[in-house]
């Protein structure tokens, strides 16, 4: 396990270090802000949305490595998916992060968001990697008020 941990790792760090879709988005169709207080992670979540599809999303703003490199892996699945897939994906990712998957759950469905498993064990850090899917829910819902993992 230790070797998938330290890969996990490096994944993180570089997505934290090399963001994906990392810039601001000035014909955005949905935007969101998110905001983790606990960490001090704040993003902004911009996307174009036509016929339920998501058709592009970036981000900006700064955060703990966990953070971003959520926020950096989540913009790079999502982009192409319907609005219902990713609804489904951060419903997966969230029981998992939260240790709340079931017992057959097979991480490995999950993709790049498998480098997160070992979030589940620090409660504090669970939020840090669910800040930007709370945000993209946020976005998705047309919601005005700020997104937070309380
Ligand atoms: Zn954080």
């Amino acid at each position: 396990m230790t070797d998938l941990r330290e890969l996990y790792q490096e994944v993180i760090l570089d997505h934290s270090k090399h963001p994906k879709n990392f810039h601001k988005m000035e014909d955005a169709t949905h935007t969101a802000e998110g905001y983790n207080p606990l960490c001090g992670d704040h993003f902004f979540l911009y996307l174009k949305i036509e016929n339920g599809l998501i058709k592009d999303i970036s981000f900006e703003g700064s955060g703990c490595a966990i953070s971003k490199a959520s926020a950096s892996i989540m913009t790079s699945i999502v982009k192409g998916k319907t609005l219902e897939e990713a609804e489904k994906i951060f419903e997966n990712f969230h029981s998992f992060v939260t240790g709340k998957a079931d017992k057959n759950f097979d991480p490995n469905s999950l993709g790049k968001l498998a480098v997160f498993s070992g979030v589940s064990e620090f409660p504090v850090r669970v939020k840090c990697a669910t800040l930007a899917w709370h945000t993209l829910i946020n976005a998705l819902e047309k919601k005005s008020e700020i997104a937070t993992t309380e």
